[in-house]
């Protein structure tokens, strides 16, 4: 059975918490090698990190060349009794789907490739151009045997991408409402603020690291890093932890920390932003306040799909099938599209999703049957 239910179904019932695949990826590739796709599945391994198993399968050899992405693996269920219906069951109540991954994001993946298949089928099992499925089972935890690595490994085979659709969970509330073009970048840091431990009753003979470091955050808070761009909201530096390590009252800490994370536009690199911060803190420092950031490694770099033809090709497969036009967005955490954007124009648009990660995640079956339509629109569009 080739229709988008029932690969949903197959796949919830592959309990592929991350890293585990359970099968998810063999569910693919068996459809797709029925297909006509050429189907490769690469491991990829790095020390301290489960080796990750990724499926990639292509139909066609010429251009133009769109390949649909995403990732098997899920989050793990939580407390499994307290779903309605078994978080692996794949069972259908009161027109939903239930199970981990139903929108997050098995239930994307089975809309596309059944979109895929309906495409061939009707087209003498041939695309005008090339067709393929980037799917990894590294998304959910550290990606780093994913995504990132298929890329390469792809680069290298010669494998050229034109365009690429992500399907993760992107509309809010109805199918429809929200494609997104583009991701804010992530950069993590430490503020460290030394002074000199000492006891409190002769604070002249110590320095408190603690006024100094709430006068940094203030500082390093108040200050807007840019007051947005055409496609994205402003940039924002938030504070998370506090932390002296002090578990004595009559005591001056010596060292005082505090970890903060950016989520950053395209008005900035994260080389010009780092520069950007360390600047501030060292007006707001002067000469008397010792201070210095310890920034994380980040791969999570700002990119943008400028709004153009393609993403018009998919506004208009939607407003077909949904009569809505939707938002071009770029709010919200990272996702694998980060890594995609370095090698072709992505965009990310799949189910509502409203209940991902949650107890009793599910998908609307109407709107399962709504995404194959709109991947089906994009791909005759494509090809036209
Ligand atoms: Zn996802």
């Amino acid at each position: 059975m080739t229709d988008a239910l029932t690969i949903t179904r197959d796949l919830i019932r592959c309990p592929s918490v991350t890293p585990a695949d359970a099968g998810a990826l063999g569910v693919l590739e068996a459809l797709l090698k029925d297909a006509g796709f050429t189907t490769h599945r690469v491991t990829f391994s790095e020390a301290g990190t489960a080796d990750i198993d990724n499926l990639y399968a292509r139909i066609g050899t010429e251009g133009p060349h769109i390949t649909f992405a995403g990732h098997t693996d899920v989050v793990p269920p939580g407390d499994e009794a307290a779903w309605s219906l078994g978080a692996f069951s794949g069972e259908v109540k009161d027109g939903y789907i239930y199970g981990r991954g139903a929108v997050d994001m098995k239930g994307g993946i089975a809309c596309s490739v059944a979109a895929a298949l309906a495409y061939l089928r009707d087209h003498g099992g041939k695309p005008k151009g090339s067709i393929s499925f980037l799917i990894t089972g590294d998304e959910e935890d550290v990606s780093i045997n994913g995504t990132i690595k298929l890329l390469q490994w792809a680069a290298e085979r010669g494998e050229k991408f034109d365009h690429c659709v992500l399907g993760e969970p992107s509309n809010q509330e109805v199918m429809g409402d929200c494609i997104k073009i583009g991701r804010r970048g992530s950069q993590s840091g430490t503020l460290i603020v030394e002074g000199k431990q000492g006891h409190v009753a002769y604070p002249h003979r110590a320095s408190n690291p603690v006024p100094d470091i709430s006068r940094l955050i203030v500082a390093l808070s108040d200050e807007p890093l840019d007051h947005g761009s055409a496609q994205f909201q402003p940039s924002n530096l938030e504070f998370t932890t506090v932390d002296v390590g002090n578990t004595a009252t009559n005591v001056i800490a010596g060292i005082a920390r505090a970890k903060f994370n950016i989520r950053y536009n395209d008005c900035h690199t994260q080389e010009s932003l780092r520069a950007l911060v360390e600047e501030r803190l060292a007006r707001a420092c002067g000469n008397r306040i010792r201070a210095h950031i310890d920034w994380l490694p980040s791969n999570s770099n700002v990119f943008l799909t400028k709004p153009g033809p393609f993403t018009d090709l998919a506004v208009a497969a939607i407003a077909e099938v949904t009569g809505r036009r939707p938002e071009l967005s770029t709010t919200g955490g990272t996702s694998d599209a980060r890594f995609i954007s370095s090698y072709c124009p992505v965009i990310e648009f799949g189910l509502v999703g409203q209940t991902m990660h949650q107890i009793d995640e599910r998908a609307s079956v109407a709107d399962i049957a709504t995404l194959t339509k709109i991947y089906r629109g994009i791909l005759d569009r494509y090809f036209a």
